[in-house]
């Protein structure tokens, strides 16, 4: 590992309070077959990326953190194919899941939802004023490349034989999560829409407790035998139900507090940090109580 890459680790370990395994450098076995031609990559910085090898060409899932990391996620690529990258899918806009996007530039198209278009260009033109905030400084130069190919609800990659189903449910974790569904593999990748374990919606303002719930019950409908999720291990669609309860059960405690009229401060003090959640949300955790507060109210119930 490069001193670059340890100093690198180091500060996402500071920023992001999460640790990050320090396994095999890029093309030495990362890449994790889960059907055949479907790879996922895990342990590369903390979110999941993935990949799918077909007969016309590759197609990328999420780009990471920034375009160091997209690069390591390449030479992995290559390490199992020669065929070229056509495609990198966005699953919606968090920093994590798209910052390596220019990395793929020239030869790669890339796809998302609408809404994450229009989310990374506003933070594009930021960059370009130099209204960051620190935190984005730290993680050294690089361009937010908004995607080239967008949709609203549903498009298919017809890529020879594997078939690449991109749906939108209605968001809930961001404004534009969408999924990347394989019906012949049974395979899903979920973005952050659904986390193996984790029954939180973000803190940020386009979640919404509501609409993750309901997109999550539409995932459920698929047939599905593999997810391949932004964070943690590989699930299945059992888990999806593990999910929807916690969410459920978390939007029932918030409630009590909207219900009694007791501001949302008091519900942040007193509401614990469920256990076995995803650990990137214990420190913004108070931020969801207020969120989800605030949906609540917003809907009257
Ligand atoms: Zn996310």
């Amino acid at each position: 590992m490069s001193q670059y890459n340890k100093n690198l680790l180091v500060l996402l370990i500071e920023l992001f309070s999460i640790t990050i395994q320090c396994s095999p450098a890029a093309g030495e076995g990362r890449s994790k077959e889960v059907a055949p031609g479907v790879y996922m990559i895990g342990d590369l910085s903390f979110s999941n990326c993935g990949y799918i090898v077909t007969d016309e060409g590759v197609v990328v899932v999420d780009t990471q953190l920034i375009p160091f990391f997209a690069n390591e996620m390449i030479k992995e690529i290559k390490a199992i194919t020669n065929k070229p990258i056509k495609y990198a899918i966005n699953t919606h806009w968090h920093t994590d899941h798209v910052g390596g996007n220019e990395a793929f530039l020239p030869q790669t198209r890339i796809i998302a939802h609408e809404f994450t278009r229009k989310i990374i260009a506003k933070r594009r033109k930021e960059q370009e004023e130099g209204k960051v905030d620190e935190s984005l400084k730290q993680l050294g130069e690089f361009k937010f490349t908004p995607p080239d190919i967008t949709f609203d609800e549903s498009m298919t990659l017809y890529m020879g034989n594997t078939v690449i189903e991109l749906k939108f449910f209605g968001g809930g974790h961001s404004g534009g999560d969408i999924v990347v569904y394989l019906p012949k593999e049974k395979v899903l990748f979920s973005g952050d829409l659904f986390i193996k374990g984790s029954g939180l919606p973000d803190y940020r303002d386009d979640s919404n407790i509501d609409k993750l719930i309901s997109s999550l019950r539409k995932m459920q409908a698929l047939d599905i035998e593999k997810i391949i999720s932004g964070h943690m291990d590989i699930a299945e669609k059992k888990d999806i139900q593990t999910s929807i309860d916690k969410l459920i059960s978390f939007r029932k405690q918030v409630k009590k507090y909207v219900d009694a009229n007791i501001p949302p401060e008091k519900a942040a003090e007193s509401i614990k940090f469920p256990e076995g959640e995803n650990p990137f949300y214990e420190q913004n955790f108070k931020k969801v109580i207020h969120k989800v507060y605030n949906d609540i109210k917003n809907v009257k119930h």
